[in-house]
């Protein structure tokens, strides 16, 4: 856990921008630990995960999914997400609908975009989401509200390659803004830069960034199928 670099994130953050800690792979006490200092917004990508950590940690926590959503697991996180940042097809956004009406919520949602070159990485192409938009499905969701676009950059060291994927990323928002939820004023999130990139992602537009490593240290990829908490 590296304090010092997450008040310095912290401290220079512009008031539109918001830190998202990813702590996925790390334990509860970690983040009570993050807490304690006042950060709220935690990140996971993991729905049990997720939910055993709701379970034991302060009921005033954020809690951000981030990772691939599976529609068989809405079910753990549905009564309490603050948001989740990777919707990535119609299916799973049928599922979170019908999720959260049985919690009498309406659920904040992103659209994940595919903006790197790896062909890998879930989301959207601006033409397929346009295509789900104009849908007679999507009309009738009344229990998930869109409130903007989210995109990983390429894993690579050409910062311009990946300078040039958040200003693509932004384009889709400022297009889906105008078209789809131009008076909606819960449009208005762009989730993008991890701690490799997010001082680029800030330039280019972001509200929302999601730093694990920078602040909790190397992830242990060895705990994944039993994370201690
Ligand atoms: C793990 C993860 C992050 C954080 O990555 P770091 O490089 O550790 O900051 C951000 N976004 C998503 C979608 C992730 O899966």
């Amino acid at each position: 856990m590296n304090l010092e670099k997450y008040n310095e994130i912290k401290n220079n953050l512009p008031d539109h921008v918001q830190l998202i800690a990813v702590s996925k792979f790390k334990p509860a006490t970690d983040i009570q630990m993050l807490y304690d200092e006042g950060q709220r917004a935690f990140g996971e990508n993991k729905a049990q995960e997720m939910k055993a950590k709701h379970e034991v940690l302060p009921k005033d926590i954020h809690w951000h999914f981030i990772g691939h959503l599976q529609t068989n697991k809405v079910k753990y996180i549905a009564p309490f997400v603050t948001l989740i940042h990777s919707i990535d097809s119609e299916a799973l956004l049928q599922e979170v609908d019908k999720q959260a009406v049985k919690y009498d919520r309406v659920i904040p949602c992103l659209i994940q975009f595919h903006i790197a070159k790896e062909d890998t990485k879930f989301g959207f192409s601006l033409g397929e989401c346009e295509t789900m938009l104009q849908g007679e499905v999507f009309q009738n969701l009344h229990h998930v509200k869109i409130c903007g676009v989210m995109g990983m950059a390429t894993f690579t060291e050409d910062m311009e390659r990946v300078r040039k994927e958040f200003q693509k990323l932004h384009s889709i928002f400022n297009t889906l803004k105008e078209k789809y939820f131009p008076n909606n004023p819960d449009f208005k999130e762009i989730s993008m830069g991890m701690t490799d990139d997010y001082p680029i992602a800030i330039e280019e537009g972001s509200t929302l960034i999601r730093i694990g490593s920078a602040i909790f240290g190397p992830r242990d990829y060895s705990q994944m199928l039993s994370p201690e908490i």
